[in-house]
């Protein structure tokens, strides 16, 4: 039987296109071939990260205005110092909502001054911080779109005079944005777009090449556009299943269609943790994620009664993170509705027994 995956990540992903992704590791396009034993200079494979690329701008809206999509090595966490490296001259702002943020600053701190414009350590970040000052003569602003381990979701970005950078791993094509604000937007596949292995970065070409410093070819944004994302051997399974995934959301009707379903399951399992005394929410509502929903046993003697229960209704990857404890509920854009509405079942049967 098939699980219901609310796992972190790497997460669930349609199961048409895990589908298809097996055919191809055998077959590829008839070629007698596996997609993964071909040249990625190949025209079977050109294809592929041409159509992965167009298809990332697509979704997001930002064709012709300047931006190129990039398929790279390393995760989100090489992106943390491959920004800095190409875009950091003196001096940047980073808003500090949690460990990946954190993480960002620590690398960036490498490559100039970083000045924190606001932070929700305070309250282990269960919060998005507001009315904070972005000073001027920033080369860049850095934000974390939705924060995967706490649960925090930036719902109103702010206006800067200065390039905005997000990391949108955990919540890439989930919801609709003016994406034209950000300059340079990086996410890590295995959130919600595919596999493990390769990340995405769109980025506007025109804010690149302003550093003083060499950067080293792979690092350099400028080499990985001239050479179309292929200056070294693309993470060829992760491309074409991510490519596959944007597939799937384009024919479903793309951003606009999948935030329809994300906002109802939220709303789904947010109001059963509201009114079930069993469960106490984690963020702070106003700044609840639409991915990650994080909440605690308002009484610890339960879990055993509760994992139990998630088990026999084949609930997978509901554990909190480590730095949180408690549950984590990500609801990614292939996880169903119906999925959230068995979570919601078990949920009430606590409450009976409760
Ligand atoms: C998971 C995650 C990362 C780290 O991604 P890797 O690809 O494992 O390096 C960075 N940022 C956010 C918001 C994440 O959720």
């Amino acid at each position: 039987m098939k699980k219901h995956n609310f796992s972190a990540g790497p997460c669930i992903l349609p199961q048409e296109v895990l589908q298809k992704a097996s055919e191809a590791i055998l077959d590829f396009n008839g070629l007698g071939l596996s997609l993964v034993e071909i040249s990625h200079r190949s025209k079977d494979f050109v294809a592929v990260m041409e159509k992965a690329q167009a298809l990332a701008l697509e979704l997001l809206g930002l064709e012709d205005q300047g931006y190129k999509a990039l398929f790279l090595h390393g995760g989100a966490s090489l992106e943390f110092l491959m920004v800095a490296y190409n875009l950091l001259e003196k001096k940047a702002g980073y808003l500090n909502t949690g460990t990946w943020s954190d993480k960002a600053i620590k690398e960036a701190k490498l490559f100039g001054e970083i000045v924190e414009v606001g932070s929700s350590k305070d309250e282990n970040f269960n919060y998005i911080p507001k009315g904070y000052i972005v000073p001027d003569g920033l080369d860049y602003l850095h934000l974390t779109s939705n924060n995967t381990i706490f649960g925090t979701q930036i719902k109103k970005f702010p206006k800067a005079n200065t390039s905005l950078v997000c990391d949108m791993s955990s919540d890439i094509f989930s919801r609709q944005l003016d994406f034209s604000q950000f300059d340079l937007i990086y996410a890590g596949a295995q959130k919600n777009m595919g596999p493990a292995g390769t990340t995405l970065v769109v980025v506007k070409e025109a804010i690149l090449g302003k550093v003083s410093r060499q950067i080293p070819s792979m690092l350099d944004y400028k080499v990985h556009i001239s050479k179309d994302s292929m200056f070294n051997t693309p993470a060829v399974f992760s491309v074409y299943v991510s490519m596959l995934t944007m597939e799937w959301l384009k024919n479903l009707g793309g951003i606009p269609e999948i935030e329809k379903i994300n906002e109802k399951k939220a709303q789904l399992l947010y109001s059963e943790i509201d009114l079930n005394p069993v469960f106490d929410g984690y963020a702070q509502k106003e700044d609840r994620s639409n991915m990650n929903a994080t909440f605690n046993l308002t009484d610890e003697d339960l879990k055993e009664t509760f994992d139990e229960l998630l088990k026999e209704a084949g609930i997978n990857g509901l554990n909190g993170h480590r730095s949180v404890g408690g549950y984590r509920a990500s609801m990614y854009n292939a996880l169903s509705l119906d999925s959230v509405g068995v979570l919601v079942d078990v949920m009430s049967e606590m409450e009976r027994k409760g």
